[in-house]
C-alpha cells in the first residue's frame, strides 16, 4: 500500500464525550455530518481512529459524572456505542498519556492526535480552611459516588446532620439529591456500591447550598431547580434573599422561570419532611472553622442592590457561622496541564485556535483539542458535538500539510501498547465488563452495577 493508499490514523486521548463525538467524525457515518443545515461528507478517505484512556472504562463524565439518578442523561452511550462499533475503531483503557506514553511519542505514531482529556482540577475558594479535613471537592465527592477509581477511598463523613455546599450549579443540586433521596430510589439507581451503603447509614438532615449572588444570578437550570420541588420527604427552604425584586429586573424567560420557581418554594409551606434543602444566597465564604477538622464555615453576608435594571452584590459586613462537619466545594470543575503540552493557567485550557493546539503563537503540526481541555469546563455533552466537529474540520482541512513519514501501523502500536501496558482494556474486554455490568444490574433492578476493581 503506497502512502497515499493507507488510512489516516488519529489518536484520540480521552473516551469522554468529547473524545466520542471526535471518533464519530472521524469515522464518519454514511449519512454525513450536520453542518450549515444539513448533512455533509466531511471525511473522503479511509480514517482509522484509536482512543485511549487512563480509565479502564469508556464515557468519562457520562459514567463518572452524571448524577446516577438521571439515567436518561446517560442513553448517550448509545450514540457512543455506535461509533465504537463502527470499522476502524479501537479503544485502549488503562493507558495514560504522561505515564504510559508521552504526547510526543503519540505525534510520532500517529498522523494527528487529538486531545480530550477534560478539566480534573477544581476551581479553589481561597480561604483558610479549605484543606482542613472534612473540607472536600465537589469533584472528588461526585467521582466517590459515581465509582471513579481515585475516589473509591475518600470516605466522605456522613454522621452529621447538615451538610454546607458552596456554589449553586447544578453539581451542587445534583449532590443535594444525591445526599437527600432515600436510599430506596438511589438503590435502583448505577451508584456505585460503596456509596450507596455509605447513604444509607448517613445522618443528614439538612443540605445548605451557598451562593454570593442574588436569586437571579444563581447558575443551575431551570429543570434541575423544579426537580427540587418534586424530591420525595425533602422541603425546599429559600434563605437570604429578597425575592421581592426580582420579577422587576429585565429578565430573560429563562431566569423569570428560574425566579418563579424559588418564589414558589420561598411561600409554600413547609411539610415537617425529614430532609430538608436550604437555599441560602447573598453568603460569601470567609473561613473554614475547625482546629483539625471542619466543624463548620463562617459566612459574610451580602446585600443585594438595585442598580438601574441590574442587581449588584456588596458586603454588609455581617458574618455568621453556621456549624457542619462536611463541606463540600461546588464552584467549578478546571482544567489541569498534560504533560508535554501548553496550559494556559488562566483559563485552565490548553491553547488553541479553532482546536488546533498552539505553542508560542503558532499551531502545533499534527495537534488538536477539543471538549472541556479546549474550551474548559463548561456546556452540557451535546455541546461536545459542535465542538469536536469544529476540531475535526480543522484537522481534516490542515491534513494534505501534517508530517506523516514516520506514522505506525495499527498492529505495530497496538504491540508498543501493549508490551508498555500489561493491564490494557480493549473494547473486546471493555464489552465484556460492561456486559457483567447490566447483567449484574439487570438481576438487582438497576440499569448497571459498577465494578470497581
Ligand atoms: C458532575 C457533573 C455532572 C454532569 N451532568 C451532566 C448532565 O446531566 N447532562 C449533560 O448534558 N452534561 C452533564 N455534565 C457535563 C458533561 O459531563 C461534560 O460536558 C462532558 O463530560 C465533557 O466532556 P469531555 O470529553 O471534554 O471531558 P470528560 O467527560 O471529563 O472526559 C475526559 C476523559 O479524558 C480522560 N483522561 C484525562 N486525562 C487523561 C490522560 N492523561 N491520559 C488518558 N486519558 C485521560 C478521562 O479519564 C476521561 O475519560 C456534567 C458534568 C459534571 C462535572
Amino acid at each position: 500500500m503506497t502512502e497515499s493508499e493507507r488510512p489516516t490514523r488519529v489518536a484520540v486521548v480521552g473516551a469522554g464525550p468529547a473524545g466520542m463525538y471526535a471518533a464519530g467524525h472521524l469515522l464518519e457515518a454514511p449519512g454525513g455530518t450536520y453542518l450549515d443545515g444539513r448533512l455533509q461528507q466531511l471525511v473522503s478517505h479511509d480514517v482509522e481512529v484509536d482512543v485511549l484512556d487512563r480509565l479502564p472504562t469508556p464515557w468519562g463524565l457520562v459514567r463518572h459524572g452524571v448524577a446516577p439518578d438521571h439515567p436518561d442523561k446517560k442513553l448517550v452511550q448509545r450514540v457512543f456505542e455506535e461509533t465504537a462499533g463502527r470499522r476502524g475503531y479501537r479503544f485502549f483503557g488503562n493507558v495514560e498519556l504522561g505515564r504510559d506514553v508521552s504526547a510526543a511519542e503519540l505525534s510520532e505514531w500517529y498522523d494527528a492526535v487529538v486531545f480530550a482529556t477534560g478539566a480534573a482540577g477544581d476551581t479553589r475558594l481561597r480561604i483558610p480552611g479549605e484543606d482542613l479535613p472534612g473540607s472536600i471537592s465537589a469533584r472528588a465527592f461526585v467521582a466517590w459516588y459515581n465509582g471513579h477509581p481515585d475516589a473509591t477511598d475518600l470516605d466522605p463523613d456522613l454522621s452529621g446532620e447538615r451538610v454546607v455546599l458552596i456554589g449553586n450549579g447544578n453539581v451542587a443540586l445534583d449532590i443535594a439529591r444525591i445526599l437527600t433521596l432515600p436510599v430506596a430510589e438511589l438503590a435502583r439507581t448505577d451508584i456505585a456500591d460503596h456509596a450507596l451503603s455509605a447513604l444509607s447509614r448517613s445522618r443528614i438532615r439538612e443540605v445548605v447550598i451557598v451562593a454570593r449572588r442574588a436569586h437571579l444570578h444563581a447558575s443551575f437550570n431551570n429543570p434541575e431547580l423544579e426537580e427540587l420541588g418534586r424530591l420525595p420527604g425533602v422541603d425546599v427552604v429559600v434563605e437570604h434573599d429578597d425575592l421581592s425584586y426580582g420579577l422587576r429586573d429585565a429578565l430573560d424567560a429563562t431566569v423569570r422561570r428560574k425566579v418563579t420557581t424559588l418564589q414558589r418554594y420561598a411561600t409554600k409551606p413547609q411539610h415537617g419532611h425529614e430532609r430538608r434543602i436550604v437555599l441560602r444566597f447573598l453568603s460569601s465564604p470567609v473561613r473554614v472553622l475547625g482546629d483539625d477538622r471542619v466543624t463548620g464555615i463562617r459566612l459574610g453576608t451580602n446585600r443585594a442592590v438595585l442598580d438601574g435594571d441590574t442587581v449588584r452584590t456588596e458586603p454588609t459586613g455581617v458574618e455568621e457561622d453556621l456549624a457542619t462537619g462536611l463541606l463540600l466545594r461546588s464552584i467549578g470543575y478546571f482544567g489541569t496541564p498534560m504533560p508535554g503540552l501548553p496550559f494556559d493557567d488562566h483559563r485552565g485550557v490548553i491553547p488553541n485556535a479553532a482546536g488546533r493546539i498552539i505553542e508560542n503563537g503558532t499551531p502545533m503540526p499534527g495537534r488538536y483539542v477539543t471538549g472541556w481541555a479546549k474550551r474548559g469546563p463548561r456546556g452540557i455533552i451535546g455541546t461536545n458535538k459542535v465542538c469536536a466537529r469544529d476540531t475535526v474540520r480543522s484537522l481534516l482541512d490542515d491534513l494534505e500539510r501534517l508530517p506523516t513519514a514516520r506514522t505506525l501501523t495499527a498492529a505495530d502500536v497496538e504491540s508498543v501498547i501493549r508490551s508498555r501496558c500489561p493491564s490494557v482494556v480493549d473494547q473486546q474486554s471493555w464489552l465484556i465488563r460492561d456486559a457483567q455490568e447490566r447483567r449484574a444490574g439487570r438481576a438487582a433492578g438497576r440499569p448497571r452495577v459498577k465494578i470497581l476493581t
